[in-house]
């Protein structure tokens, strides 16, 4: 056990599982010390993600769905009563209908388009300014993303434009916050099997060739997610904001596989 975030609270929205993105960067918190507090929507959840949080000693569990205005001010007054003030906060929250995605972007209706922008991008807005209003030393602020977003991606669809929206927020926000010593950062995971990758179309298909195609030739796990977000959330990262960290076995960077490279 280490101690890069003693003295440090942080709540993370987005648990669904242990399977979870979320969960992977909170482990990697709460294994070097940071005390937790955690949402998740709606009852459903509850018995998978209250032992979790149980399980790394957290106390705040609460419930709250990042499309309703009242139900995030409920959360972060309870926050504000209990803790009086926060240092960091992890997002990993996406939506989408899953109609769409599947099939062509450009068949995506208006509502479907709405709600996926509102959960998968305002989200962040929405929870950022409560957090930084709780920041008074400074803080840390994290979201998740996809290579979905840079470039186009099999039925990820109306997700990319979201994905694309919500890097563009990751910078606003973090000149928004800046003077204050908030910083503002995204992890942009390579897939992952969860519950939010299952409604995406052929998602087997796109591990194995991310599996095939990336330089490191595996796909990433929710612990290697977890210790780049624990970077991101500690004083390691002092001097970065308003980045897209990429953590994909590299495969953002690849154009084209050489398939006759000599296996070194
Ligand atoms: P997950 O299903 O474990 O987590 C998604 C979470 O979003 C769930 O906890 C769900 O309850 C929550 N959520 C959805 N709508 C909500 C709402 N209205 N209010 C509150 N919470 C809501 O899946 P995950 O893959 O861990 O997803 C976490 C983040 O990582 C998402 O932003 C996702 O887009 C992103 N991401 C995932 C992958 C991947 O391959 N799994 C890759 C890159 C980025």
């Amino acid at each position: 056990r280490g101690t890069l975030m003693q003295g440090k609270r942080g709540l993370i929205m987005g648990v669904a599982n242990d399977r979870s993105i979320a969960w992977g960067i909170a482990a990697a918190c709460a294994a070097q010390g940071a005390e937790l507090a955690f949402t998740f929507q709606g009852e459903a959840l509850e018995k998978r993600v209250r032992p979790l949080a149980e399980g790394v000693g957290a106390t705040l569990v609460l419930p709250c769905d990042v499309s309703d205005d009242a139900a995030m001010d409920e959360t972060f007054a309870i926050i504000e009563r209990e803790w009086g003030r926060i240092d960091f906060l992890v997002h990993a929250i996406g939506w989408a209908d899953k109609t769409y995605l599947r099939g062509r972007y450009a068949d995506t209706p208006r509502e479907a388009f709405l709600q996926a922008l509102d959960i998968s991008c305002y989200s962040f807005t929405a929870v950022s300014r409560r957090a930084a209003a709780l920041m008074d030393r400074g803080g840390s602020l994290l979201t998740l993303t996809y290579l979905g977003a840079e470039r186009v991606m099999p039925h990820y669809n109306v997700m990319g434009v979201a994905k694309a929206a919500l890097e563009a927020s990751v910078r606003y926000l973090a000149a928004d916050f800046g003077t204050r010593g908030i910083r503002v950062n995204a992890i942009s995971a390579g897939p992952i099997k969860t519950l939010a990758a299952s409604g995406i179309g052929d998602f087997r298909y796109i591990l194995k060739w991310n599996q095939l195609n990336a330089p490191l030739e595996r796909n990433v796990s929710i612990e290697e997610v977890g210790g780049a977000g624990l970077y991101l959330l500690s004083d390691l990262s002092s001097g970065v904001t308003g980045e897209v960290h990429h953590v994909d076995s590299g495969y953002h960077t690849v154009g084209m596989k050489n398939p006759k490279a000599p296996d070194i």
